[in-house]
């Protein structure tokens, strides 16, 4: 082992730090220096994944908490207006006003439920969107599948048959420039329509007709990849997850 010095503290003139000829000050050895180091790498190598990881749950956990309060606001919507949901689409009369502006959300008819528009935008969005979340067509929109996978979409909280199932709020990335109009997809089959996001930790969060919030991760590797509309994916269990979600009572002609 070479001894080689890389620092020594306690050295100062040359007969100091003897005692009966023996040195006691000592400092470290380059190969003791190189230990150190390779040990802090490793503790770095496994911190960094973790705060990283923790950041992500952050935002994750934040972005829950929006879809907790936009459900809320949903359900005094609903019971501010007889039973009557808020219109799904994006426009005069709907949720949100069309176009990427602060004013298309606080010129939207949920906006007096809320009062905040930094609600909207999920904290992992990397887009500049000021609105992230987007709205089941199936739960107040305009029946906009054609068919024949064709809905009369619900317009009144009490013909929701399945609340615990039926997703009414998502994430969304729409990259026309902003969530464009409501969510839609075809309630069974293998094409998509619209399509979620993947920007927690491969994976999105929803909200449902009875209040609660859940994180799904995707199963298949295929599902973070679309980026466009009308994507096929055969077989793609998280399409037929969301499509369950989507209308849980549907039959598929
Ligand atoms: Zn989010």
């Amino acid at each position: 082992m070479g001894n080689v010095m890389i620092f020594s503290f306690g050295r100062g003139r040359s007969d100091q730090g003897r005692v009966g000829g023996q040195r006691t000050s000592r400092g470290f050895t380059l190969v003791e220096l190189l230990v150190v180091i390779s040990i802090i790498a490793l503790l770095l190598s496994l911190l960094v994944p973790t705060l990283s990881r923790s950041r992500e749950l952050t935002k994750q956990a934040a972005c829950l908490s929006n879809l907790s309060q936009l459900n809320r606001a949903w359900m005094s919507y609903a019971i501010a207006y007889r039973g009557y949901v808020m219109r799904a689409f994006t426009g005069t009369g709907y949720w949100a006003l069309s176009g990427n502006t602060r004013e298309t959300i606080t010129g939207g008819i949920l906006y007096r439920f809320t009062n905040s528009v930094e609600v909207y935008r999920c904290p992992a969005d990397t887009s500049d969107h000021y609105r992230t979340y987007s709205a089941s067509d199936y739960i107040g929109g305009n029946n906009w599948v054609p068919a024949p996978w064709n809905y009369v979409s619900v317009l009144e909280l009490g013909k929701i048959q399945y609340p615990h199932e039926t997703m009414i709020l998502l994430e969304e990335n729409d990259p026309r420039g902003y969530n464009g109009g409501s969510w839609v997809v075809y309630p069974g089959g293998d094409n998509w329509i619209d399509f979620s996001v993947s920007w927690h930790l491969g994976g999105a969060n929803f909200c449902f007709a009875d209040g609660h919030v859940e994180h799904w991760e995707w199963q298949d590797p295929r599902t973070p990849k679309i980026d466009w509309f009308y994507q096929s994916t055969p077989g793609n269990p998280d399409l037929a997850r969301i499509q369950q979600a989507y209308i849980p009572q549907y039959v598929k002609p």
